[in-house]
Order: C-alpha cells, then sequence, then structure tokens
C-alpha cells in the first residue's frame, strides 16, 4: 500500500519483474527501498504508524540496513541518522542464511562449522564404534549442512571444511590430533553398493538442492519462480539452449549448469506444447535429437510449431513423419503442458530421486550385497569394510606408509610378520576359529590361498537371504571382528584369551544375531544342524496361520474375467481368460508388450481383457486381478504413475460403457489368468482363443469348478 502510494520508491528490479517489496518471515522482515531520501523517510514514517497502531515496537539494535559497498558515505550517514540503525559494512544473517554485498567470504559460513563441531564434541567420539560414528554421520551430519547448502552458494574451502571435520570424526583423534585416514574421503562418500560407506557426498548433495531450485523456477508459479523466470529470462521453448546473463548471481549460474539434468529428466503431458521440439521429451518415448544424429542445426522449433507444419520441418527426413506423427498420437495430453520428473512415478521432483541422477555411478564392488544387510551390526561390517580396503592399521600396512616399524605379530609364539592375511587367516588365532567353524559348512579353509577367495567361498554356501545364507555370511565377519579385537587386547599388554573363550564369543555374537534372522523349528534341518552342533538355541517366531482358499463364481447375471500381467528381464506380457457363470471358460487371450514393467504389464493386460469382453459382447462383468495395486487404481485410492496414465485413461474410457465390478484376489485364484501371461510372455506372441483352448487353461478352469482348494501361507 505504502509503496502505491508513490511516496516511497520500490527497489530497483529488472523490467518484466513485478517489484519484491518486502521479505516477511515470523518476527524477521527484510524491506527492499529504493536509496533516496523520501523513500527512506516514507518508509520510516510507515513503520512508525504501524507501531503506534499496533502497539508493537522495532527493535533498533537487532535492526540494521545494507548498502551497495561503493555507496558515498555521506548518504551512509543520512541514513543512519534517519533510520537509527547501524549500517552492514559486508554481510547480515537472514533465517540463518548470510545475505551479503560483493565477493562471497569464507567467514560467513564459520557458524555452521563452530556448530558442526560443537555437535561431534558433544558425542564423546571416544567411545562410539565406527560403526556407531557412521550412523551419526549418515543421519545427522549431513543434514545440518543441507538447509545452508539449499539456500546460498557455498565457496568450495567451505564445503571442503565440513568434509575434513566430519572425516576427523570418523577417523578418530588421539591425543588432540587427528589420527590417520585410511580410505580416503570421497571413496567413502558412495553408496554401500559401490564399495563406500554409504554417506552423502556434500557436492552431489547441493547439486541435488540446485536441481530442486532449478526445477521450482521452470515449473512452479510461485512469485519465486516468476520473479527468476521474468529476471533471467527462461522460457521452456529455449530451456535445452539456455546459458544464464553474465550479471547473474553465482547461485543462479551453479542452477543452470545442471539444465541438461533437468531436460533429460523430464517427461511431459502435452497441452499447447509449447515445449522444444527437438530436445524435450514430449513424447515420453525419448528426445528426437538423440535418435537423429545426423541433423546438426536444428533450432528452436516449438511442438506446437512442428504440429502446425504437419511436421514437415527442418531437419526431420520425410520417411520419419509416420514415426514422429505415431509419436504425437501415443503423448500423454492435458489442458495445459506440465513438466514431469521422470525419475518418480508421480512426475513429482524428488531430492532422493534427483541425488541419483547427479552422482557419476561407479564399479560394483561384489562383496557388498552379502554384508551390508539388516541383521549384522554396523561395527562389523565396517571392520569389514576396512579389511577389504586394506585400511586396518596391521604392521605391515603401516610400514607401506614409510614408517619404520618391527613388525611382530601376537597371535602365534613365533612373532611371524603381522600382514593382514597373517593375521585374518594364515595365523595360530585365525586357523584355530576358521577350522571350527568352516568345517560345519562344508569348506576347508586349506583348499584357499587367498582370504578374499575364502570369504567368497563363505558368502556362496547359500542363496543370499536365506536363513544358511545369512548364518553363512554372518559368521566371517564375527570372526574377523574377534581375531582384531584380541590383537588390539594383546598389542595393549593384555594376557590373551584362550581359543576356547573366543569361540565362545563367536558364538554369543551368533546367539544375538539370530532372533533377527527368525530362525525356529520350521528352519531347513541344515540351519538346525549347525547351529546345534554350536550349541545356540532358537528363538521362537510367531507364525502366520494357513489360509484355505476356492475359487469362487460371479454373481448371476455376471462373466468373470481374471487378468494377470507379468515380467521378467525388463520385457513384459499379459494375459486372461473369460469365464461364464459356471465357471466355463468362454475366451482366452495372451499379449507380448515388449519393455515394461510388471504394472505395465498388469494395466494393459487388465486393459486387453475388457477390450475382449466388448469384442465378444459381453458387458456385465466381474473383474479379477492379483494385483491390489491395479485394484486401487482403479478403485481411485491411489494416484496412477505417469508412465502408465495412458493405458489407464483407455481402462477408463472402456469402465463408462460396461458393468464391472473389480476386485482382488490372492495369486493363487489367479492362476489361470497366470498361465496366459506366461504364454504369451515365453511365445512372445499375441493371440486370442474362442475354441481350442491351451490345454493347461482347461486343466486349471476345471480344478476351480471342482473347488480343489489352495494352500496359502499367512
Ligand atoms: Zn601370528
Amino acid at each position: 500500500m505504502a509503496f502505491r502510494s508513490e511516496e516511497i520508491a520500490a527497489y530497483h528490479t529488472p523490467r518484466m519483474c513485478s517489484p519484491v517489496t518486502h521479505l516477511l518471515y515470523a518476527d524477521d522482515t527484510i524491506i527492499f527501498l529504493n536509496g533516496r531520501v523520501s523513500s527512506i523517510r516514507g518508509c520510516m514514517e510507515f513503520l512508525d504508524r504501524y507501531c503506534s497502531c499496533s502497539g508493537q515496537r522495532i527493535n533498533t539494535e537487532k535492526s540494521s540496513f545494507l548498502l551497495h559497498s561503493k555507496a558515498p558515505s555521506n548518504l551512509v550517514s543520512s541514513i543512519s541518522h534517519m533510520t537509527g540503525y547501524q549500517r552492514k559494512s559486508d554481510v547480515m544473517v537472514y533465517l540463518g542464511a548470510p545475505i551479503y554485498d560483493g565477493r562471497i567470504r569464507v567467514r560467513y559460513f564459520d557458524d555452521l562449522l563452530s556448530k558442526i563441531r560443537h555437535k561431534l564434541a558433544g558425542w564423546k567420539a571416544n567411545f562410539l564404534t565406527q560403526g556407531g560414528k557412521l550412523i551419526m554421520i549418515r543421519h545427522v551430519l549431513s543434514s545440518m549442512a543441507i538447509y545452508l547448502l539449499s539456500a546460498v552458494s557455498v565457496p568450495t574451502t567451505v564445503l571442503q571444511k565440513v568434509d575434513r571435520v566430519i572425516s576427523n570424526f570418523f577417523w578418530g583423534s588421539h591425543e588432540g590430533k587427528p589420527k590417520r585416514k585410511w580410505v580416503s574421503w570421497n571413496a567413502i562418500c558412495k553408496p554401500v553398493s559401490e564399495g563406500g560407506l554409504g554417506v552423502r557426498n556434500v557436492v552431489e548433495v547441493m547439486c541435488s538442492f540446485r536441481l530442486k531450485a532449478l526445477w521450482n523456477a521452470v515449473t512452479s508459479k510461485s512469485v519465486w519462480s516468476k520473479f527468476i523466470c521474468a529476471k533471467y529470462g527462461i522460457h521452456n521453448n529455449i530451456l535445452p539452449s539456455y546459458t544464464p546473463p553474465r550479471t547473474a548471481s553465482k547461485y543462479w549460474k551453479e542452477c543452470a549448469m545442471l539444465l541438461a539434468v533437468l531436460v533429460k529428466n523430464s517427461a511431459w503431458k502435452v497441452g499447447q506444447g509449447n515445449m522444444n521440439f527437438w530436445y524435450e521429451n514430449w513424447s515420453n518415448d525419448g528426445i528426437l535429437a538423440e535418435s537423429h544424429p545426423e541433423v546438426t542445426s536444428y533450432g528452436n522449433i516449438t511442438l506446437r510449431e512442428a504440429v502446425g507444419a504437419d511436421f514437415n520441418i527442418n531437419g526431420l527426413p520425410s520417411d520419419c513423419i509416420p514415426r514422429v506423427k505415431y509419436m504425437y498420437d501415443s503423448r500423454l495430453s492435458s489442458e495445459m503442458d506440465v513438466r514431469l520428473w521422470a525419475s518418480s512415478p508421480n512426475g513429482v521432483f524428488s531430492i532422493k530421486s534427483a541425488f541419483h541422477q547427479i552422482r557419476e555411478s561407479a564399479a560394483i564392488c561384489p562383496f557388498a550385497r552379502f554384508y551390508w544387510v539388516d541383521f549384522i551390526p554396523k561395527k562389523l561390517a565396517v571392520l569389514f569394510w576396512r579389511v577389504l580396503h586394506n585400511a586396518v592399521p596391521v604392521d605391515v600396512r603401516i610400514q607401506n606408509c614409510a614408517i619404520s616399524l618391527a613388525s611382530a605379530c601376537v597371535c602365534c609364539g613365533q612373532r611371524q610378520i603381522e600382514s593382514l592375511d597373517h593375521l585374518l587367516f594364515q595365523g595360530n588365532i585365525a586357523t584355530a576359529l576358521w577350522d571350527h567353524f568352516a568345517i560345519s559348512f562344508g569348506l576347508h579353509r586349506e583348499d584357499f590361498s587367498d582370504f578374499r577367495d575364502f570369504i567368497w567361498a563363505w558368502f556362496h554356501i547359500a542363496p543370499v537371504g536365506s536363513q544358511l545364507g545369512s548364518l553363512a555370511s554372518v559368521l566371517p565377519l564375527v570372526i574377523v571382528w574377534e581375531i582384531w579385537s584380541e590383537r588390539n587386547c594383546r598389542r595393549h599388554n593384555a594376557p590373551p584369551a584362550s581359543i576356547a573363550f573366543i569361540r565362545f564369543k563367536v558364538l554369543k555374537w551368533v546367539h544375538f544375531i539370530n532372533p533377527l534372522m527368525k530362525v525356529d523349528k520350521h528352519s531347513p534341518s541344515s540351519v538346525h544342524n549347525i547351529l546345534g552342533r554350536f550349541g545356540v538355541p532358537l528363538t521362537p517366531v510367531r507364525r502366520k496361520p494357513l489360509m484355505v482358499l476356492r475359487w469362487s463364481a460371479p454373481p448371476p447375471g455376471y462373466f468373470l474375467l481374471n487378468t494377470d500381467g507379468t515380467s521378467a528381464g525388463s520385457l513384459a506380457a499379459g494375459g486372461g481368460v473369460i469365464r461364464d457363470n459356471g465357471g466355463n471358460i468362454v475366451a482366452a487371450f495372451h499379449s507380448f508388450y515388449g519393455p515394461g514393467t510388471n504394472n505395465l504389464a498388469e494395466s494393459r493386460a487388465l486393459l486387453d481383457g475388457l477390450l475382449l469382453c466388448r469384442q465378444i459382447g459381453v458387458s456385465r462383468i466381474a473383474v479379477r486381478v492379483d494385483s491390489k495395486l491395479v485394484a486401487s487404481w482403479f478403485h481411485y485410492n491411489y494416484k496412477i504413475p505417469w508412465t502408465i496414465l495412458r493405458w489407464w485413461n483407455r481402462i477408463r474410457d472402456l469402465a463408462h460403457c460396461l458393468d464391472l465390478v473389480v476386485g482382488h484376489v490372492y495369486r493363487e485364484l489367479n492362476a489361470p489368468a497366470d498361465a496366459m501371461a506366461s504364454l504369451g510372455y515365453y511365445s512372445r506372441s499375441d493371440h486370442i482363443f474362442l475354441t481350442d483352448f491351451p490345454p493347461r487353461l482347461v486343466g486349471l478352469a476345471r480344478l476351480d469348478r471342482m473347488g480343489i482348494p489352495y494352500i496359502r501361507n499367512g
């Protein structure tokens, strides 16, 4: 209001931008003003009036003003005089973020660093295992820095300092000095599947937040995004080739560097078609510029312009036009152009998926999937990870760091050289433990010359996820842990423990982990025998009761449609069967869909089933599917992923002219449809049967009619 009366002139904003006059958050307020005396006087009068009306007061101590660094000194003093506030010469803090003029300084972030240091000091690092520290780092530390990272451009030095503080905490300190870091922080900041420790890299996290800001600027209708788009000249149709103006803020330039990632991860609901024809994935079937690399100059033509020219456009070979037309016809359409985030099923941007799109993935560590599992305590996993990375300070490893040291292992009488292999595999403690435990699993240590091969064999005794497999991956980790603990005790001159006692400690671990693996009297006898031989008792586990399921006829007057989808090796197929009220087969089909997910297969199978019903003139249908998700989608209980929305639009159209009752059944009761889907998958073909039904289908339908029960585990 005060601004509209023109007694106060607003802060200058670029043409096309609506002026921003103030920001309010709780009791913090920023007012943007033109520096003219009349404006400032007007503003102060306005604030005085506000104070006298509301009874609120302004805290002069906490208020300040910020001017361009080269503002003339007489202006500074006159503003100071009029307002009674102090000038902040370089930086002020608003909602925890530094607001500054000129170059960014590392010291603006001292506060963040000291907060992190303070937090760490409170955790008493020396009482935590590395596993414990890892959990702290993953959950707490990274999130502390995130707020600032997401809001302002942070100098690289600051990011490096944050990393160093966290890494010092992880590796610990001795007499105030940080200990040696055996593995680089970059290697730690990788997912466990890639041989890291699952700590997120600060730079990659920051990039995800830049991408979020960019996404919001481009897609949202907020005041902020309108302002940013107007200020920096952003339009959807030029987005793929956009470069920010030279004068843009560092923050915005950082955002704009991620434009390629944004465009590559976009899908579209097409309305007016005002997006780039060549570089945007408007068909959700791929970017045209990528499938036509022979064309060199594409120009900034929009989809709408291309449609207007009936796709007779520069650069598109005429024999490609029919395919592009088909792509256009099968587009996902809506009233407005909507940019979708392609990596999430609902099309909504998420930091988590952005993070995965941004980071460069590295080679997979083959051991990771065996030992980074829930039931293995983190401290065991971290020690084993260090063993794999040769990051355990045995004598040989320390000598490698050019530190001279006379090596004498403490595990055997001969005082041999302590290498990792000796300590964990060849030494006296190691051989005694391995030989005792391995034999029950059918492994013989002497058959292996290499520690890694030996562990690899342990991990492959039984499938991952089976109880025997779990037991066989826990044991070596426990043994490594206990050898290392005993070695450290002996190094610190504790009296050596007997092998029998170390064995007892290993079994205590198994006993402790056992309930998490849910071994009970129903477990395989191999697991029983081994645990029995070790003397580890079983823990009672509650089981779900068995269910008896029988086929039931559809309501009178209705036909029964069962459909099912299947996918394997990223190929999808579907099938279904239509039966009458007495359970007799009327029609059946199978289809092959090519590349696709299980959800796509389930959805398309339902559509094909309904189309077949219409084709044979059946309109009252009880539909049964074994996908709870598909049933929920049909009943509007969940939002349908954009990737399969186009099939669902057709299902909805059909549902209008049919009388449908859709319900979910257990997989056991959907066996006939499942059999048809398998036929589609293995034959890689589409077929409709009205007579001569496949024998397997006929058999299954007969079992259903006879009321043969299916047994289901809970
Ligand atoms: Zn030894």
